[in-house]
């Protein structure tokens, strides 16, 4: 019987772990515990890091753990790069459980960014009214650019206000609807979005806003991984771990 941990902290860590309970499959969801009440869960859950690569290998050993699944975000990448070498050194399988990177289409006016640190340095210049949409961990670093407004949103109410001399900041953890992004858009005259390539559903509303209302977006590209077995269907997940009777999806790679 296979004994799971998966590592959440995403909309398709919770979708896999309703899955992974509706077949009696014994899982572990583990949060880092950056937020203050995740959704509650039909698995056992865990919460905190592991202590580096070697805590992730006693975790492992320590719970007999048999297969490792990587469901956090496209940007988590520390814990993406522990995991990798963790089920290696534990000697079990790993798969991650992603999202397709979003990609512009007609009439969207995007810039890329390499990483954080390239999109505040590309935006040294006059004053901008600039949505902020990447969640509070990032937001610090763009206190180098202080001459901006900023529009933030957060999950949940900071403990400090944040670090950045001119902001808004909006407290709402979604959904987020694609009229309600260019309503507050276009309530603080939002003239430049930026954002992580996150992918997925649940986050595009705001592309769609910027590109209803013709604003540019500069989109900070994802961390570059190792190469690892990469899927984007929870149902794959089940698969993958014997549970045959899951519909057959394409894997990406
Ligand atoms: P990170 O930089 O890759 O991870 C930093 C450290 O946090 C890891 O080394 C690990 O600590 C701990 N950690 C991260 N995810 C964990 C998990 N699921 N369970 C237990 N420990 C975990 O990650 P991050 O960018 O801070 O993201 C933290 C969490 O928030 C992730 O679970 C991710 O799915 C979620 N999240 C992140 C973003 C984002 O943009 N980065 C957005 C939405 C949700 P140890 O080394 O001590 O094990």
């Amino acid at each position: 019987m296979p004994n799971v941990l998966l590592l959440g902290g995403t909309t398709e860590a919770s979708a896999l772990a309703r899955l992974l309970a509706e077949k009696g499959v014994q899982a572990t969801l583990s949060y880092a515990g950056r937020t203050e009440a995740p959704k509650a869960q039909p698995i056992k859950t865990r919460v905190g890091g592991f202590g580096g690569v070697r805590g992730l290998v006693d975790y492992l050993r320590d719970h007999n753990v048999t297969h490792l699944v990587d469901a956090t975000h496209p940007f988590a990448a520390q814990m993406s790069a522990h995991a990798i070498k963790a089920a290696w050194i534990a000697g079990i399988p790993h798969i991650v459980l992603t999202r397709p990177a979003w990609v512009p289409v007609a009439g969207d006016r995007w810039l890329c960014a390499r990483d954080i640190d390239a999109a505040v340095d590309m935006l040294a210049g006059p004053a901008r009214r600039i949505m902020l949409a990447l969640g509070r961990m990032h937001v610090e670093a763009f206190a180098a650019q202080p001459q901006h407004h900023y529009l933030l949103r957060f999950v949940d109410a900071p403990a400090e206000p944040p670090a950045l001399p001119h902001h808004s900041l909006v407290v709402d953890r979604g959904p987020f609807t694609i009229e309600g992004d260019c309503r507050l858009m276009q309530d603080h005259a939002v003239d430049l979005i930026v954002c992580k390539n996150a992918g997925g559903a649940g986050a595009a509303a705001k592309l769609t806003a910027a590109r209803q209302l013709g604003l540019p977006v500069l989109m900070i590209e994802r961390p570059a991984m190792p190469d690892r077995m990469e899927v984007y269907l929870p149902e794959d997940v089940m698969a993958w771990l014997g549970h045959d009777d899951a519909p057959n999806a394409e894997r990406g790679v």
